[in-house]
């Protein structure tokens, strides 16, 4: 099935609200949505799981800041807002995603989540730093940099 190829990412185009397949090496090359040719990500964090991790994050030239959280947790959404903040300052020198724990609890257990929100930064597919709890963008940014 094609939702298992785990080197296509689905993006809804925030526009048009299209569905595209994008080869998960393209990612970092800012990709445009087939159907109304408008920016797919314009600096929007993008939403991995177990299934796609790991090509978005091997095929990433730039470093990835992971957010694990889950909708129940009130610190996750309320930091939100800023991590969509700091992706959009980030564009082009980190990629920001966004990883449910709940649904995805091969890579929360891989990466030895305990509690969220967690931001994990991963260079050329290590971890490199690692920080629990709610930020400000400009932590977020930092974090991303560091
Ligand atoms: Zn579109």
């Amino acid at each position: 099935m094609d939702r298992m190829d785990p080197t296509r990412l689905h993006l809804a185009c925030p526009h048009c609200a299209a569905t595209n397949r994008v080869p998960a090496a393209r990612i970092g090359d800012e990709p445009v949505c087939g159907r109304c040719g408008k920016p797919l990500l314009d600096g929007r964090p993008i939403e991995l799981g177990d299934a796609d991790f790991d090509a978005v994050v091997t095929a990433s030239k730039v470093p990835v800041l992971v957010d694990f959280w889950a909708p129940w947790c009130g610190p996750c959404r309320a930091m939100a807002p800023a991590f969509e903040q700091a992706s959009r300052t980030l564009k082009g020198r980190a990629l920001l995603v966004k990883v449910n724990s709940d649904e995805n609890p091969a890579l929360s257990a891989r990466y030895a989540v305990r509690s969220i929100p967690t931001l994990v930064r991963l260079s050329g597919g290590r971890e490199t730093q690692r920080q629990s709890g709610a930020l400000p963008a400009g932590a977020i940014v930092a974090l991303a940099g560091a």
